[in-house]
C-alpha cells in the first residue's frame, strides 16, 4: 500500500521540479497549436490543478460557472476535449460510467475508493519506471498509460471495518 502522505508531498512540490507557472504551461501549450488562450479555458484549467481532483465535466461547468455564469456546459465539454487532444487534461475512464479528466500531466497511477468513489493520484517513480521498461519491449507505440489501484481509502477502510463488525 502506497501512503497518501507521499502523495501530497510529491505533489506539493510540482515547482520544486521547476515545471514554471501552470498557466504559463497552459498558454504555451495552446500557442504551440495556434489556439487561443480565453479566461474560460484559463478557469477551467485552475479547476483541473487542484491536487487529487479527478472531476466530471459537469462537475468542472458547477465550479467554473460561478466566475462565469454565460458559460454553457457545451463550451465546457468543448474546453476539456480540447485539453485533453493537446495533452493538456486527460481522460479517465474509471470512478463508474462518467468520463472524468485528470489535469496532472506528471506520469502517475491511481487508488480508487470503492466506497466512496475518490480517485487520489499515486506518483512513484516505479510507476514511470514500469512504463519506462515495458515500452522498451513493446513493438507498437504506446501513448499512454493507465494504472489503477482499487480498495478502501483511509476515510474508510475504518467505517467499513466497524460496520463488517456490527453486522
Ligand atoms: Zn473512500
Ligand atoms: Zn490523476
Amino acid at each position: 500500500m502506497i501512503p497518501n502522505k507521499e502523495t501530497s508531498r510529491r505533489r506539493s512540490s510540482r515547482k520544486e521540479r521547476g515545471e514554471g507557472s501552470p498557466k504559463g504551461g497552459l498558454a504555451a501549450s495552446l500557442h504551440l497549436r495556434g489556439m487561443r488562450v480565453t479566461p474560460q479555458k484559463l478557469a477551467v484549467f485552475t479547476v483541473l490543478q487542484r491536487a487529487n481532483y479527478h472531476p466530471t465535466p459537469d462537475m468542472v461547468f458547477a465550479e467554473v460557472r460561478r466566475q462565469y455564469p454565460m458559460i454553457s456546459l457545451g463550451t465546457v465539454y468543448q474546453i476539456l476535449d480540447q485539453f485533453s487532444r493537446i495533452g493538456v487534461a486527460r481522460k479517465m475512464f474509471s470512478g463508474g460510467n462518467r468520463q472524468r479528466f485528470d489535469g496532472n500531466r506528471q506520469p502517475h497511477a491511481h487508488f480508487v475508493c470503492e466506497h466512496c468513489g475518490r480517485i487520489d493520484d499515486v506518483e512513484h517513480h516505479l510507476v514511470q519506471a514500469f512504463a519506462r521498461r515495458f515500452a522498451q519491449k513493446f513493438k507498437g507505440t504506446i501513448r499512454h498509460h493507465y494504472f489503477e489501484f482499487s480498495g478502501l481509502c483511509a476515510r474508510c477502510a475504518p467505517r467499513h471495518w466497524v460496520r463488517k463488525r456490527l453486522e
